[in-house]
């Protein structure tokens, strides 16, 4: 695997690539590698030639700063993962190579913004869309691969490759999980054993709301339903739990062609989210 710390290195080396015809398949990642990412790698493999995957802790999408600062950062232990994985080309660039200093970002995404996870975490979209424009124009993929772990990001995502009419495909990957169902997550290693146990209740919640759904519950009835299992569980506080429109990520309505049922909780003094598309 090539490693890569530099913008001007990794672009000279890709264009060169898809010069001689390779398509670039890309992997954005904060680190902290789990079989979630994994997944979106070996995704990449099997639709592009050449497999680029970027570590990179965006400062800009955090809205916490002790967040920032505790986010794992194993990064030899990261590029093994990789080279196992079979990833071609690795781009870890220091923060200063990203952000010449303080400046002016802003994307009309309209409603996205403020929804869900835009209520609870201010400014974290456009620290995303900040990175993730700048790391596209750096790699300049043909296809990018992002989670549905982070179903409104790929919402967002999609935005502003229509707003900006970037030439790139976005493919939306299938959420990885434990056994038991919890989701993978990088900031599950704050989880404490019992934190761990609680945390459980997340899947297990969207899970009924689904099998709710299912036996003709309205959608009022499931999200009361679903926020009092998680009200229930000890040291857990929920931020949200919603039934949205797929499409759109506005409350479901009878008119919503799919619905995903999404939800944010701090178990401990950890913050997770998850969803299930009904
Ligand atoms: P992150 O490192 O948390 O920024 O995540 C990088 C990419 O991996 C994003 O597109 C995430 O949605 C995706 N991802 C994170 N966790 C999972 C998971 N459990 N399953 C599938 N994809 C995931």
């Amino acid at each position: 695997m090539k490693i890569f710390t530099t913008k001007k290195e990794v672009g000279d080396y890709l264009k060169q690539l898809q010069a001689n015809g390779k398509t670039v398949g890309f992997v954005p990642t904060m680190g902290a590698l789990h079989q979630g990412h994994l997944s979106l790698l070996a995704q990449a493999k099997k639709q592009t030639d050449v497999v680029v995957c970027s570590i990179f802790v965006n400062p800009t999408q955090f809205n916490d700063p002790e967040d920032l600062e505790k986010y794992p950062r194993p990064i030899e232990a990261d590029i093994l993962k990789l080279e196992q994985a079979g990833c071609d080309v690795l781009f870890n660039p220091p923060v200063s190579e990203m952000y010449n200093g303080p400046e002016e970002w802003h994307l009309d995404i309209g409603e996205l913004e403020h929804l869900l996870e835009g209520k609870f975490r201010p400014g974290h979209y456009q620290g995303v869309t900040q990175v993730v424009n700048k790391l596209f124009s750096i790699v300049n993929p043909d296809v990018a691969f992002f989670g549905q772990k982070d179903y409104q990001q790929v919402m967002v995502i999609n935005r502003m490759v229509e707003l900006l009419n970037l030439p790139v495909k976005i493919v939306m990957c299938a959420i990885e999980r434990e056994q038991d169902g919890l989701a993978m997550s990088s900031r599950n290693i704050h989880l404490s054993a019992t934190d761990r146990q609680h945390a459980l209740v997340l899947y297990r919640a969207l899970q009924q709301a689904k099998a709710n759904y299912v036996a003709g519950h309205s959608v009022e009835q499931i999200e009361q339903q679903a926020s009092a299992v998680i009200d229930e569980e000890p040291d857990t506080q929920l931020e949200y739990f919603e039934i949205a429109d797929g499409q759109t990520l506005q409350p479901a309505t009878a008119q919503s062609r799919s619905l995903v049922a999404l939800v944010a909780a701090r178990v401990g003094h950890t913050r997770l989210i998850d969803n299930v598309v009904i």
